[in-house]
């Protein structure tokens, strides 16, 4: 990428009122049939205009055509069933009725190229594409059939790399597996967890990338953060392996996080997405604040390597305050582009 610190979002952006209820997670749609098609397209469309319009330099779909990060993907899958439902605790951290694996998983059909199509035809920007990570999927099933999460995870990624392979052709430029879980699972991380990611780009000639966060700004997650004490050592356990691995960038909440900086250098070499907005505060950042954050990764990160974004999805956000925290994300890049070349 020839331009200086390319912005991006990690993922999701809030959705329009007409398609869903703002503000939630899981939100039901409130449309359905072929007047829901056409509005998944409208506010992908919408959504990608806010991203150029604020001067994003990495455009994505937002997340309009899907209702979940995780469950859109599972929904799509044979083998798991929606109706056969079991608590359990996700990442270790919050209770949730999820489907159960009730047989082999595999995908029968694309889940989301249709939708990477269509925002190919809308934009000639580089485009990145979102995907749940293996680790992450299974954290979000109960697993009535292999009854091992090692075993579901390489499954997981054998069906994300068709997927995955299939976004490429579909002329997505950077493609990005969302891994929570990794800052949780810190045994499993190592053991097979970025084994499993890297089964999942395998063959893959476009850029990946893993996002790694502490969650959208919700209940649960900021309770979680509380408990965490004053230097969030999470992404040392991670580093080391994902610095030895084929993924080409790596997705960091950095902004209001307790997370030294100085971990990053864990992992020189790879691109790095600083997240430098906070998405678990409707406070938008001022581009000095975000300069700020750019200019502290900068000492572990080459200039060239620094891709400035948020720590997470905004999907839970107002859509006023997510469009205020994209400006000041562009805004914030530029003052330390100009920096850079002055
Ligand atoms: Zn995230």
């Amino acid at each position: 990428m020839a331009l200086l610190l390319p912005t991006s979002t990690a993922g999701s952006l809030p959705k329009p009122s007409w398609i869903a209820e703002p503000e939630k997670l899981w939100s039901p749609w409130l449309l359905e049939g072929d007047q829901l098609n056409e509005a998944k397209q409208d506010a992908l469309r919408v959504s990608l205009q806010e991203q150029v319009i604020a001067g994003i330099d990495i455009v994505s779909d937002g997340e309009q055509t899907r209702q979940h990060f995780v469950t859109t993907f599972i929904e799509h899958l044979d083998g798991v069933d929606f109706k056969k439902r079991e608590t359990v605790k996700i990442r270790n951290r919050y209770e949730a009725s999820v489907p159960s694996v009730v047989g082999a998983v595999s995908r029968q059909k694309p889940v989301f190229v249709e939708d990477a199509k269509f925002l190919r035809q809308q934009t000639d920007q580089p485009i990145k594409w979102a995907l749940p990570g293996p680790m992450t999927m299974i954290d979000t099933l109960y697993d009535d059939h292999y009854k091992s999460r090692e075993k579901l995870a390489w499954e997981f990624a054998k069906i994300l790399n068709q997927e995955a392979r299939e976004l490429e052709a579909a002329g997505v430029d950077i493609i990005q597996f969302d891994e929570p879980a990794f800052n949780v699972f810190f045994d499993e991380v190592n053991d097979w967890g970025i084994a499993t990611l890297e089964r999942a780009i395998e063959g893959l000639q476009c850029e990946t990338a893993v996002h790694i966060c502490y969650g959208y700004g919700i209940k649960a997650n900021n309770d979680w953060k509380k408990t965490l004490g004053s230097e969030w050592r999470q992404y040392e356990k991670a580093f080391p392996k994902l610095q030895q691995s084929k993924i080409d960038i790596v997705s960091l909440e950095c902004q209001n996080s307790k997370v030294p900086m100085d971990l990053i250098e864990l992992i020189r070499g790879k691109k790095v997405m600083v997240g430098a907005i906070d998405v678990a505060t409707d406070t938008v950042e001022t581009p000095e604040e975000v300069a700020n954050t750019l200019r502290k990764a900068l000492q572990f990160v080459d200039a060239d390597k620094l891709y400035p974004s948020t720590n997470c999805g905004m999907t839970p956000l107002s859509r006023q305050v997510a469009r205020g925290k994209l400006k000041a994300l562009s805004a914030g890049a530029q003052i330390v582009r100009d920096e850079l070349s002055a």
